[in-house]
């Protein structure tokens, strides 16, 4: 699950930004209005999270703007106006939830996840798919029963995948989706994953589409 995250309180962004992470999300951050909408146009994320007293644009202009181009996206606004108009405003312009600062990492945690199923091809934190079960919540993957051991980046891949079963997801979908910009990725980083997840999935659970990319059947 890619994250775009607007906030120019850059200290917040950062407390964010490493929460998120080690959540299993890939987080990308900007810190102004104009940024924020080149961001979703160039490499359009799964969720926006969304402050709204930013330094150039007003958040509801940012919202109401991606709307019109993007009327599926998820948009999470965060901010300190705490009254309830605001709170009205935002929910009338078009943003699927709001959070008031400052809040808990836990709660942004559980309102992401929220938002996570409603893009997910599924209803519940858990995605079984045959023998192999993946919960989104507590970070578990279980096959048959038996606890198994993944690193963030294999977790998040096999989330991706599961997440989206059924549909071919292509090697720069994929890393878009464990990778933030400007991290450094070599050219082979997806299939070295595959690679090593195979080892700990079920055989031909995850399949490869010669020359585009791979997929979990439903
Ligand atoms: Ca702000």
């Amino acid at each position: 699950m890619q994250i775009l995250l607007v906030e120019d309180d850059i200290s917040l962004a950062e407390g964010l930004q490493k929460g998120l992470r080690r959540e299993g999300f890939t987080v990308n951050h900007v810190s102004n209005g104009a940024d924020a909408i080149h961001a979703v146009d160039t490499n359009t994320p799964d969720i926006m999270t969304l402050d709204l007293g930013l330094p150039d644009l007003d958040g509801m202009d940012v919202l109401r703007r991606v709307r019109k181009k993007y009327p599926d996206l998820p948009v999470l606004l965060l901010t300190a106006r705490d009254t309830l108009d605001d709170k009205v405003a935002g929910l009338d312009t078009g943003a699927d939830d709001y959070l008031v600062k400052p809040f808990a990492m836990q709660e942004l945690l559980a309102r992401l996840r929220v938002l996570e199923r409603r893009v997910s091809t599924t209803a519940s934190s858990e995605i079984q798919i045959g023998d192999v079960c993946l919960d989104t919540a507590t970070h578990r993957v279980v096959i048959n029963g038996t606890n198994v051991e993944l690193s963030r980046r294999e977790y998040m891949l096999l989330k991706a995948l599961m997440e989206n079963a059924g549909r071919i997801q292509t090697r720069a979908n994929l890393e878009s989706r464990l990778y933030s910009w400007g991290e450094e990725v070599a050219s082979n980083t997806i299939e070295v994953h595959i690679h090593n997840l195979r080892k700990k999935l079920v055989q031909d659970f995850i399949k490869t589409v010669r020359g585009v990319g791979y997929t979990v059947k439903k």
